[in-house]
């Protein structure tokens, strides 16, 4: 949708094809961090995605007690980098792009289901048997992509060992406002998001084997017993959810490839470089991949250069953070007693100005 918007605004014309049928209110929160409001604002749509949520003030891993691991001062450094630091609602973010993007360009119910580029054009087939030609076709399809089976070939997803949920409660009095939390514990976290409109996005991880299910107490019960003790708001957030507003996903990504693209066909997002959730950029980094690519489709060079130049600005960022993703990710997940403790201490002892400057370089070096 980030990259129908940017099209749309360099005068290139495009049609969004998309698997579902209808745009549902689904999907719980997502947070837009600073580097990709500064691609954002390239496409001048910061302030319209800053509009549609809220900015904490303050960002923190706390130990289950509720005392702090680590503190980041969110507000401070979006003053001083000149960018927001968005929690919203997915529904929200995704109706604030398609009003840019004209929903008139979306077709819904149409799954691409395969691709043939004659070095001229190139020709999709789609779901219902019909087929579309275009200039350049872009696989924005997600961690399961067909387009980026078609290019790269079929490989097995990597599954991170652990499984989330994510829900949206309303903002229970113990939420501290301003402040997004995330809590490690024994092979679990909790995440809290307060998203404005009254409203609090949470996120939990278990380490567990893929495609597990939650039993006939329901997934609030077991996540209820698996958090019991921990600091407030969780248990008020959790019993707050009801049952069927929570998402459970088992989480995966696939290791970084060389290549995204051949001839007039290329990858975006996570079809490109699926990543595991832990740094919250899967989205930022489709919404950076989005900006570079309409910037080199506009720039009048051939379709095959314009996606070469697309991959080699995005590729080497992408992969890295799939990497210190999926590390962070190993150690958050840390069961053993030893390594917990070793580990918080590690990160209690970092300097502050240390996590500031990773957030830093992050933003100045968006492409
Ligand atoms: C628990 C969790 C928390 C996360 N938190 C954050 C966060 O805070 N911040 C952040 O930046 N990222 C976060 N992410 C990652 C983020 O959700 C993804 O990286 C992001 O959604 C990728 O966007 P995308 O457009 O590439 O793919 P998707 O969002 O997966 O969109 C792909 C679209 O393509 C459609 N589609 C699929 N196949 C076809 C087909 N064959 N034909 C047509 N349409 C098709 C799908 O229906 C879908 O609409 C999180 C992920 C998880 C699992």
């Amino acid at each position: 949708m980030t990259l129908a918007c940017a099209l749309r605004r360099a005068g290139i014309s495009f049609t969004v094809f998309e698997r579902a049928d209808a745009l549902r209110w689904v999907g719980a929160g997502i947070v837009v961090q600073m580097n990709a409001a500064v691609a954002l604002r390239r496409i001048g749509l910061c302030d319209a995605v800053a509009a549609a949520g809220a900015s904490p003030s303050d960002s923190a891993i706390l130990h289950p007690s509720g005392a702090p691991i680590t503190r980041l001062p969110v507000q401070r450094l979006q003053q001083e980098l000149g960018a927001p630091l968005v929690c919203l609602h997915r529904a929200r973010l995704q109706s604030v792009l398609l009003e840019h993007a004209g929903p008139e360009h979306v077709r819904l119910g149409r799954a691409v289901t395969g691709f043939q580029d004659d070095g001229h054009r190139v020709t999709v087939t789609l779901s219902d048997g019909s087929t579309t030609t275009g200039d350049v076709l872009v696989g924005a399809d997600g961690l399961r992509s067909a387009v980026r089976s078609g290019l790269l070939g079929d490989a097995p997803l990597r599954y991170s060992g652990y499984t989330s949920w994510r829900g949206i409660a309303p903002e229970v009095p113990s939420v501290r406002p301003g402040l997004v939390s995330e809590t490690w514990g024994r092979g679990a976290r909790f995440g809290v998001v307060p998203i404005g409109s009254g409203q609090v996005y949470w996120f939990a991880t278990l380490n567990a084997p893929p495609g597990g299910q939650d039993g006939p107490g329901g997934a609030r019960a077991r996540l209820q017993a698996l958090f019991a003790g921990w600091h407030a708001p969780i248990a008020d957030l959790l019993a707050a959810t009801p049952e069927d507003a929570i998402v459970r996903t088992d989480i995966h990504d696939r290791p970084p490839v060389t290549r995204w693209s051949r001839g007039r066909v290329t990858l975006l997002g996570d079809a490109a470089h699926p990543m595991t959730p832990n740094l919250g950029q899967g989205g930022c980094q489709a919404i950076e991949d989005a900006v570079v690519l309409s910037e080199c489709l506009a720039s009048g060079d051939a379709v095959e250069a314009a996606l070469t130049t697309y991959e080699q600005r995005r590729r080497e960022r992408a992969n890295q953070i799939v990497s210190q993703s999926w590390r962070l990710g190993r150690m958050a997940q840390l069961e053993s007693p030893i390594g917990r403790f070793l580990r918080d201490t590690l990160f209690r002892l970092m300097p502050e100005s240390l996590a500031a400057r990773g957030v830093r370089d992050l933003v100045r070096s968006v492409s």
